[in-house]
């Protein structure tokens, strides 16, 4: 069971040089990856795959280009990864599941500098610092966050980014399986949604709370409640005789409204991990929502916010680690809708209006019953 840790690193002046030099290299790397494929592409010519554009880069490029030789110098697997990462870049983007991969800005991407466990020597992790490949031992901030070495863990690959002058390491340890035999059952898949809140593969169907009829009329109040506010807030802009006292009374009376909400809401998420949870399944398999990327969505991320689901993700993740439950998370670009729970054929065509998902292999099911039951059958995850 591989588990990931990401803390924040206090790297030494030259470590720090060495770490934006090696991020440098690699998001070059990566654009240049891009450019090339987008020159081949012009010309009518074949898609380059990643191991082919490093064997020319190597071969033919950077002998007739002596000028770029520092490239050489930078630690070989960060800069092998960042043209892996642009040739995932261009299979979504061949398979349709995302735009075309976009160059790497400085300063505003997201470069990472990856390691990888090479040698026994490699990756050891002590309880106050972590021996990096090319970069040697960098102390940690939180002492003891990471497994260390001396009790058995092995960390097997790993990046390190920087954020807003900070930096950090994130690792990938492999930890002992320590399945208990009470979470003997078997695994589920939930699907969550906008409409539903939650689809379970045992079944279990859990509501949008925000569509129920309490909610609704609790909320209808608090928009006439604000409207009030600041109709007083106008009125004493205007001049008018408004006491101050009734504002702030009126400003008490939104904010009690919103908080009654936000509880229900809450309960409302804690109820649904609790139920879960019981049940005692081997796994809990679930998507990794892209509430960011939702949030930026005008027309959803009201719906969003509202469903909490990040505050549900959080508490889960705790619930499943209290209850020694493996939590699997699926990579948010897996096609769980537009699978075929039965033959694993991929519906392209599968709109968001429809509900049920007919396959021509003759299977029919409720769309997000069947997501449900593809996330719980997923083979690849990261487990949280
Ligand atoms: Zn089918």
């Amino acid at each position: 069971m591989l588990k990931s840790f990401k803390t924040e690193i206090n790297p030494s002046e030259e470590q720090k040089v060495k770490i934006h030099k090696t991020i440098g290299t690699c998001r070059f790397i990566y654009n240049f990856y891009l450019a090339h494929n987008k020159e081949l592409y012009d010309n009518g010519e074949k898609f380059m795959s990643s191991n082919r554009f490093r064997v020319w880069l190597n071969n033919e490029y950077l002998s007739e280009h002596p000028e770029y030789s520092w490239i050489k110098k930078a630690y070989s697997k960060a800069v092998t990864q960042s043209v892996n990462n642009g040739q995932t870049a261009f299979t979504r983007f061949f398979n349709h599941e995302s735009a075309f991969p976009n160059f790497k800005k400085k300063g505003k991407s997201d470069v990472k500098m990856y390691f990888v466990k090479n040698n026994p020597k490699d990756c050891r992790c002590e309880r106050h610092r972590i021996n990096i490949p090319s970069l040697g031992w960098v102390r940690i901030k939180e002492k003891g966050y990471i497994p260390t070495t001396k009790d058995g863990y092995v960390i097997k690959s790993g990046t390190v980014s920087i954020k807003a002058d900070r930096y950090y390491v994130s690792v990938l340890v492999e930890l002992p399986d320590n399945k208990t035999a009470d979470n003997s059952n078997a695994g589920i898949g939930i699907d969550l949604g906008l409409k539903d809140f939650a689809i379970v593969s045992n079944g279990k169907t859990y509501k949008n709370i925000n569509k129920s009829a309490r909610l609704k009329k609790l909320e209808k109040q608090l928009i006439r409640e604000q409207r009030c506010l600041s109709r007083k807030y106008e009125n004493l802009k205007k001049g008018e005789v408004t006491q101050r006292a009734n504002i702030q009374k009126q400003k008490l009376k939104v904010q009690k409204l919103h908080h009654r909400i936000d509880n229900i809401r809450t309960d409302y998420i804690n109820k649904i991990i609790a139920e879960i949870v019981k049940t005692k399944p081997s796994y809990i398999a679930i998507e990794d929502l892209n509430v960011n990327g939702m949030m930026k969505n005008r027309h959803l991320s009201k719906a969003v916010a509202s469903q909490k689901f990040y505050e549900f993700r959080t508490k889960l993740q705790v619930k499943c680690n209290e209850n020694g439950i493996e939590l699997r998370v699926i990579d948010r670009w897996y096609p769980s809708s537009k699978t075929c729970h039965c033959c694993g054929a991929i519906k392209k065509d599968l709109k968001l209006s429809d509900r049920i998902f007919k396959c021509s292999c003759g299977y029919v099911e409720d769309r997000d019953f069947n997501a449900a039951l593809n996330l719980r059958d997923a083979i690849t995850y990261e487990v949280a």
